[in-house]
């Protein structure tokens, strides 16, 4: 076994372990691989070892390693800030955008996704902390950002993601909060299906918190290359 796929066996352990001591043995948590800064060889051995969906956080450096891994079928999440003018790249070569976060993203991202693909899936980017280095919609406009992405018909309005402030000791508040605001989401007649939460340092006490969608860079591919 090579390193990556050791990682991925035991990450892929641990989150099932997770799952039972939620109480939500048999689950889904989708498994996101965030490729950034590591080489197109990286993925394509944690692809051998059964990942498909890989997360990249800059369009340039993601264009070029799908230039390189354009034999795979593998399923691309931009996880990165999004720029007004980087939309139309990532509307035409990603599957999933979990960074949208404010109108003028949505309203771009539809009229570049494709006439010919499937609809481009889209989580809300939620600022929980009122960070201001970081994106993000703050918690009460995210009800209002959902409606306007579920009516565009080139886009899939999918959920809610969070980076919590950074200590890990502390993201179970934050989880915790982010499943609260889904909960009202839905009472409201807005479905949301997943939840984004979680990175190495803390993807369990996220699954403990609800989530169904972790994005593991280090704890699969190891410390990324300067
Ligand atoms: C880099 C990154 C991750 C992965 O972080 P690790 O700590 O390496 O698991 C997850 N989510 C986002 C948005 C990131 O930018």
């Amino acid at each position: 076994m090579t390193e990556i796929t050791d990682h991925l066996a035991d990450t892929r352990a641990r989150v099932a372990k997770a799952l039972a001591r939620a109480g939500r043995s048999g689950e889904d948590v989708l498994l996101l691989a965030v490729s950034k800064h590591q080489p197109a060889a990286a993925i394509r051995e944690a692809f051998a070892a059964g990942q498909r969906h890989f997360a990249e956080n800059y369009v340039a450096e993601a264009l070029e390693k799908m230039a390189l891994l354009e034999d795979l079928p593998i399923e691309w999440h931009f996880i990165g800030a999004l720029q007004s003018n980087k939309t139309r790249p990532v509307a035409e070569r990603f599957a999933w955008v979990h960074t949208v976060d404010r109108e003028k993203l949505v309203r771009r991202l539809s009229a570049q996704r494709p006439r010919f693909a499937p609809p481009l899936n889209v989580l809300i980017q939620v600022n929980q902390a009122g960070e201001p280095q970081k994106a993000g919609v703050a918690e009460e406009r995210v009800g209002a950002l959902a409606e306007l992405i579920e009516a565009e018909p080139r886009l899939r309005f999918k959920g809610l993601m969070s980076i919590p402030p950074a200590q890990p000791a502390a993201s179970g508040v934050y989880f915790s909060r982010l499943r609260d605001l889904k909960n009202r989401l839905q009472e409201r007649g807005i479905e949301v299906p997943m939840l984004s939460m979680g990175m190495t340092a803390d993807f369990e006490i996220a699954i403990e918190n609800g989530s169904n969608c972790v994005r593991i860079g280090t704890g699969i591919f190891g410390p990324r290359p300067a």
